[in-house]
């Protein structure tokens, strides 16, 4: 029978909460819909045969952090598996569908290396995978729930609809509609819509399930599809097609994965609160549902959602811009919410498909960019030992920073006939592990870019106020390693130099030839005079590092001393330590009688022109 239109409306009595209480108990009491599917196997563990899993963006904006991480753990679930991993484009709301953003999401997933095996553009056995060109499939599949009875057409107005939500509104009920349309005869409702009445087909839903989520576990309330209050039933029926006959997100998404055999389905936790109902569409089909996993929201350290404007922006900002490679940004996506038992976070993406597991933690994630600059730098030096495709990338980045920053009269005497990417591949080897961006890397190292350095005065190393190294003996270290020939000017002779400098008698002043002088205590013991050597070597070496690096690189941290030195080649190295030499020779004429470093006391400024005494033994005669 059919049910009366409602309206004029009667007044709504005031409702206590208490009997509303009761009414909702008297609800419960309703045949109560089961619980879903669960699985045999432990939320935590992977399931025990291939996942068949998807990415369904909605091409209504660009793909950001977290949904990187969505289709990345279902990209990981797959080929941990042994699996399929799908892309399916969810265009359905076609109004808010920005032009241009499928195929940017397309790339973004490419550059991210997360390669679907089936989906736009490699096609695959279950397409089209593009929802807007599967409407007829929708359709037919609400047809076929009308014809089963588990749904059924409605010809409310959108007027009607409105003034049955204004007054339960107004009554203080919850929202839902009152199924006048669902008694209406299978005869008559065809009757209209053959003629066209506008009509939206609504699921007679039976209820909504519990589920076992592979995240959070037993999740829903198990609610009944009905409400009962003091008027009348209402019932949450959602509409699978809309008036304009395309199908709403909730019939595509569930038709899609049955149709396409989805094993698997993990989703951002704002998609939870619709899982019942998608499962009580399962039911309506008698299809079994997928295995359920929502992943936890990202926060900020503040807890506060990511946001556009804090960091939640899409992830051309972070390649673009900042320069993250593919696999620092995959790693980091990784980590957020998921935990592994691996003795170091840094992993590759093709480490995490052997490693992924279904160990995602609850609640919300809170994203730390520290860490990404961290894997980062990891990711630079893993490039940089393997020399591969990822390395030239980087070289070629910095080739290009450098190009646009600094002059060719700037570059010529440094790089003398070498090209360009044959000084930076060396220098980026040695400097990997502080690599954040291409930019940063240049600046950081600008002194490799230059020839004219802006060396702050000579200051001895920190800690070193009382030592005894005169600054002569700095130099005629220095003139030493200068020594060193073309073909064998590389960073492990210079090493095997450096190391092998007798600093213990380099540290002795003019004055006093034993090592030991420095350190009354030695005496002439024998072993305490070799423990002083040790200690006025140490010291030295500290001292040789410390001047080197004044010399070469004007104190800036950067590569080794003896990767300095080949990188800068001879013929700049050498000029380098020479102009040093000069700068500290004015210097060392205001040292006192002892002809000791005299600390941080700015030096007399005198010509050190023609003065070859700096080179010590070694000065031409
Ligand atoms: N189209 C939905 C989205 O863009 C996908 C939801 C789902 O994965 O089921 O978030």
């Amino acid at each position: 029978m059919r049910r009366a239109q409602i309206g004029p409306f009667p007044r709504w009595p005031w409702v206590c909460t208490r009997c509303r209480a009761n009414y909702s108990s008297v609800a419960a009491a309703t045949p109560s819909p089961s619980v879903a599917r669960t699985g045999k196997k432990g939320k935590k563990d992977l399931p025990d045969a291939p996942a068949r899993t998807r990415f369904a963006p909605s091409p209504t904006g660009y793909l950001h952090l977290g949904s990187l991480r969505t289709a990345l753990f279902n990209y990981l679930l797959a080929k941990r598996t042994g699996g399929q991993f799908l892309l399916r484009i969810e265009d359905t709301d076609q109004k808010r569908t920005i032009p241009g953003a499928e195929q940017r999401l397309c790339e973004d997933l490419q550059w991210a290396g997360l390669q679907w095996d089936e989906g736009p553009i490699v096609g695959g056995p279950y397409g089209p995978y593009r929802q807007s060109e599967r409407t007829a499939i929708y359709r037919s599949h609400a047809h076929d729930l009308i014809s089963s009875g588990h749904a059924y057409r409605c010809f409310c107005t959108p007027e009607r609809l409105d003034t049955l939500a204004r007054h339960r509104n107004q009554a203080g009920l919850p929202p839902g509609y009152d199924r006048t349309c669902a008694d209406i005869s299978a005869e008559e409702s065809e009757e209209r819509a053959a003629r066209g009445e506008a009509h939206v087909v609504r699921l007679k839903a039976e209820g909504y399930p519990m589920f076992e989520d592979l995240v959070y576990g037993k999740t829903g309330q198990n609610k009944p599809s009905n409400k009962l209050d003091y008027i009348d039933r209402v019932y949450d029926d959602p509409i699978l097609l809309k008036s304009d006959g395309h199908p709403t997100y909730h019939l595509a998404n569930v038709v899609d994965d049955h149709l396409m055999k989805i094993t698997h389905v993990i989703r951002g936790t704002e998609w939870m609160p619709s899982t019942p109902m998608h499962l009580a569409l399962y039911n309506a089909f008698n299809w079994t549902p997928p295995r359920f996993g929502h992943v936890p929201l990202l926060v900020e350290k503040s807890g506060q959602k990511l946001s556009k404007r804090n960091a939640d922006i899409d992830i051309s900002f972070f390649r673009d811009k900042q320069g993250i490679f593919p696999a620092t940004l995959v790693n980091f996506a990784a980590l957020l919410g998921w935990s592994h038992s691996q003795k170091s976070d840094v992993l590759s993406l093709e480490e995490l498909e052997q490693i992924f597991n279904l160990k995602i933690t609850r609640g919300n994630t809170v994203v730390a960019f520290e860490k990404l600059w961290f894997l980062q730098k990891a990711h630079a030096q893993r490039f940089a030992a393997s020399r591969g495709p990822a390395f030239d990338d980087m070289v070629n980045k910095v080739s290009d920073v450098v190009r646009n920053s600094c002059s060719t009269e700037q570059l010529e005497p440094i790089l003398q006939t070498r090209p360009l990417t044959e000084y930076i591949s060396p220098l980026l080897r040695a400097d990997a592990k502080s690599y954040t961006t291409a930019q940063e890397f240049v600046t950081r190292n600008e002194t490799f870019f230059t020839s004219t350095l802006n060396r702050p005065p000579y200051a001895p190393a920190a800690g070193a106020e009382k030592n005894t190294i005169p600054l002569s003996a700095l130099h005629t270290a220095a003139a030493a390693f200068c020594l060193v020939p073309e073909p064998h000017w590389n960073a492990d002779t210079h090493r095997a130099n450096i190391s092998s400098y007798d600093g213990a008698s380099a540290s002795v002043t003019s004055s006093d030839s034993s090592p030991s002088s420095s350190s009354p205590e030695a005496g002439a013991d024998p072993e305490a005079q070799a423990k002083a050597r040790v200690a006025a070597d140490k010291a030295f070496k500290k001292e040789l590092y410390h001047y080197l690096r004044w010399a070469l690189s004007a104190g800036n941290p950067g590569p080794g001393i003896p990767e300095t030195m080949e990188i800068l080649g001879r013929v700049e190295s050498v000029r380098r330590l020479d102009e040093a030499r000069k700068l500290t020779a004015s210097q060392e004429a205001g040292y006192d009688a002892s002809g000791l470093f005299p600390g941080n006391r700015r030096p007399k400024d005198v010509n050190p022109e023609g003065d070859k005494s700096w080179m010590g033994s070694l000065a031409p005669r």
